[in-house]
């Protein structure tokens, strides 16, 4: 059971998850990217970033509140098909 970033992260990206992950799974391409994206083959479920982040952008996937469960796929999505992840961040936006 990975860990996955919703909402809150787009367009702020504070980026103290990917300094507290000890597996370095947490990634964006900052020229594009409008959230970061944990790797759900990569997480090792230790909650540290969970605990880092300032807008409380971070759940267990099985604890995403409901309006965001959508965020699995995406995160998931984005390390085999990242322009896919991208249009649905951007409609996840535009929903907010
Ligand atoms: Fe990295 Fe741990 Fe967060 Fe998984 S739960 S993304 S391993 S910091």
């Amino acid at each position: 059971m990975a860990y996955v970033i919703a909402e809150p992260c787009i367009d702020d990206r504070d980026q103290s998850c990917v300094s507290v992950c000890p597996v370095d799974c947490i990634t964006a391409d900052l020229s594009v990217d409008r959230k970061f994206y944990i790797d759900p083959d990569g997480c090792i479920d230790c909650g540290s970033c969970e605990s880092a982040c300032p807008n409380q952008a971070i759940f267990r996937a099985d604890e995403l509140p409901p309006a965001w469960a959508h965020f699995e796929w995406i995160d998931a999505t984005w390390y085999r098909d990242p322009g896919a992840a991208r249009q649905a961040v951007d409609g996840a936006a535009a929903a907010a």
